[in-house]
């Protein structure tokens, strides 16, 4: 029996985790739950759950049954991270916050599976070695990172000449260029293939979220950021590949389904029924890639820019990404806006050296404040 709390228990992940655990009983026990903001989902996923601990991070009471202990407030968000019964911590917050969560899971000499790649791309240097000196096991949820923890045997430090890096290329690939300044929310938001929540379904359009991915695979496989090769993959059934030493390529399929990589985190190396229809070939007919456009794309060029200089120059990428899709989402901002806010502050802001969390706190604070004065 393997005992888990989730991290972000009401998002998109978070809820398909919970469904995983349903679908095995004998396998999985939650132990904790954490959430921001809680609601009436909240509330539904303890009563039906019943964990020893609920944490909400925002100060709010909620009615909990008989053998939950609850507790709110950020405390409460930490003990939930670091929660002494449990045997793996899956991470599955947006953004920043999740960095936090990753490091103190680890200090806590908990395996994580880690579905925030924010964590990987502001703060990598550090979870990374704190992983290593522990002896904990990362295992990835993101399913680009779990495509490729596949192909290489599930073995995260195994050789290999590239990385081949597929990505959908977002709701609005088809999209006129000079019509992308007048597209709603409703129209980023609505993902062809992928069913996400909606701040990476946003920076799925604006293929932010594949420079990000870029970042995070190269601190999980140790890849250089020329070994990475990034596909546009219109089908997103080959959720990445592998090229070894001998030019052999190995890729993973399977039809689009975060349930898959939630629950092979969970159970690797053994692989269990996730109810995913099998890939029709015949009705597939044919897959194809393509290279990226760079104009349709700037976040996607600002990413590797910032994986290129490395340094706190992720974190301010990040920071000012979050603000601006923010904006987008609550309509302040156009959608070609969140391009050029990134740019703004990553103009303005100076990088440097991130020797620890409080320093990329700070300067994700800073980078923050400099959004929202771009913004207005
Ligand atoms: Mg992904």
């Amino acid at each position: 029996m393997k005992r888990i709390s989730i991290i972000g228990s009401t998002g998109s992940i978070g809820r398909q985790a919970i469904e995983v655990c349903r679908r095995y009983p004998e396998r999985f026990q939650i132990v904790a739950l954490a959430a921001n903001t809680g609601g009436t989902l909240f509330e539904e996923q303890i009563e039906q759950n019943r964990p020893e601990f609920a944490a909400l991070r925002t100060e709010r009471n909620i009615n909990v049954p008989k053998g939950t202990r609850f507790s709110c407030g950020e405390k409460a968000f930490e003990e939930a991270c670091s929660y002494e019964n449990a045997d793996i911590v899956l991470i599955a917050v947006t953004g920043f916050a999740g960095l936090k969560a990753a490091l103190l899971a680890l200090s806590a000499g908990k395996d994580i599976a880690l579905a925030n790649k924010e964590s990987l791309v502001v703060g990598g240097h550090l979870v990374m070695p704190l992983a290593e000196r522990k002896g904990l096991r990362i295992l990835p949820v993101d399913s680009e990172h779990s495509a490729i923890w596949q192909c290489l045997n599930f073995d995260r430090k195994a050789p290999f000449r590239k990385i081949l890096l597929t990505a959908s290329g977002g709701a609005l690939r088809d999209v006129p260029m000079e019509k992308l300044g007048q597209v709603t929310a409703k129209d980023a938001l609505a993902h062809p293939n992928w069913r996400m929540g909606p701040k990476i379904t946003i920076d799925c359009a604006t293929m932010l979220n594949k420079g990000f991915e870029v970042m995070e695979a190269m601190h999980l496989y140790g890849a250089a950021l020329s070994q990475i090769e990034v596909l546009v993959h219109r089908e997103s059934i080959v959720h990445s590949m592998v090229e070894f030493a001998d030019g052999a390529v190995l890729a993973q399929m399977a039809m689009p389904s975060m349930e898959l990589p939630i629950q092979l985190a969970l159970t690797y190396p053994e692989r269990l029924d996730c109810g995913l229809p099998s890939v029709d070939f015949f009705k597939a007919g044919s897959l194809h890639f393509e290279k990226v456009d760079e104009k349709r794309y700037p976040c996607f060029v600002l990413a590797l820019q910032c994986a290129e200089k490395g340094g706190t120059y992720p974190c301010i990428l990040n920071a000012a990404g979050e603000v601006a899709v923010s904006a987008f989402l609550n309509g302040q901002i156009k959608y070609t806006q969140i391009a050029d806010i990134i740019e703004d502050v990553l103009a303005a802001e100076i990088g440097g050296s991130a020797e620890s969390y409080g320093a990329l706190e700070e300067t994700d604070r800073r980078a923050r404040a400099c959004a929202r004065l771009k913004i207005g």
